[in-house]
């Protein structure tokens, strides 16, 4: 199964994707935690990357693009995957179906969680709390959850990832799911949709 996880900052995204991806034994591809492992060990993507992530700014289409184009071409995405954090932008979902098409390859659902704007902000703010209290240097590194770009973040999901749910939906490949619910709630209510759509 390929399936592309979507929703703003504090959505549940990276939860959801995890447990999907030990459900249906296929691979979870952040692209979040792809940039932030490039980060901390200063590889040119690291490099590049760097200072969009620290300002909650989007990295440049081209970029992502030919990063997720060789991570899709690993041996390991063959049973399928979970992609969570990209496609973000109209143009990175159209250049996924063409990547896909030229892979003879296509994607099973696009999922979208909901949740409203003041839970985005509360979860976002929340988790940099609990990473400033963590001091390993892994946590450090979430540079990106500091709660004074929080707010750019949210404005960037609805100016660029919100028309992408458009995208999907008219190529009847969206589901939405209410993400304001516990997490397992959440996960059942995705597992029992792709159920009802195969
Ligand atoms: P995330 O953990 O998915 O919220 O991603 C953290 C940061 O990485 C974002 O705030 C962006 O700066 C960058 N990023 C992750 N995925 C993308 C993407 N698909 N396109 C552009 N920038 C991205």
């Amino acid at each position: 199964m390929r399936l592309v996880i979507l929703g703003g900052p504090g959505s549940g995204k990276s939860t959801q994707a995890r447990q999907l991806c030990h459900h249906l034994g296929i691979v979870e591809i952040s692209s979040g935690n792809i940039l932030r492992r490039a980060i901390a060990s200063q590889t040119d993507l690291g490099q590049k990357a760097q200072p969009y992530v620290e300002k909650g700014e989007l990295v440049p289409d081209e970029i992502l693009i030919e990063f997720m184009r060789q991570r899709l071409l690993q041996p390991d995405t063959a049973k399928g995957w979970v992609l969570e954090g990209y496609p973000r932008t109209a143009f990175q979902a159209e250049e996924l179906d063409f990547l896909l098409e030229d892979l003879n390859q296509q994607l099973d659902w696009a999922i979208y969680l909901t949740v409203p704007e003041s839970v985005m902000m509360t979860r976002s703010v929340a988790r940099s709390q609990n990473y400033a209290k963590d001091s390993t240097t892994s946590a450090k590194s979430r540079l990106d959850d500091h709660p004074e770009i929080v707010p750019r973040r949210i404005e960037l999901f609805h100016e660029r990832t919100v028309p992408i749910l458009e995208y999907y939906d008219y190529r009847q490949k969206l589901l939405t799911i209410n993400g304001d619910q516990p997490p397992e709630q959440v996960q059942q209510n995705i597992l029992h949709k792709l159920e009802l759509e195969n």
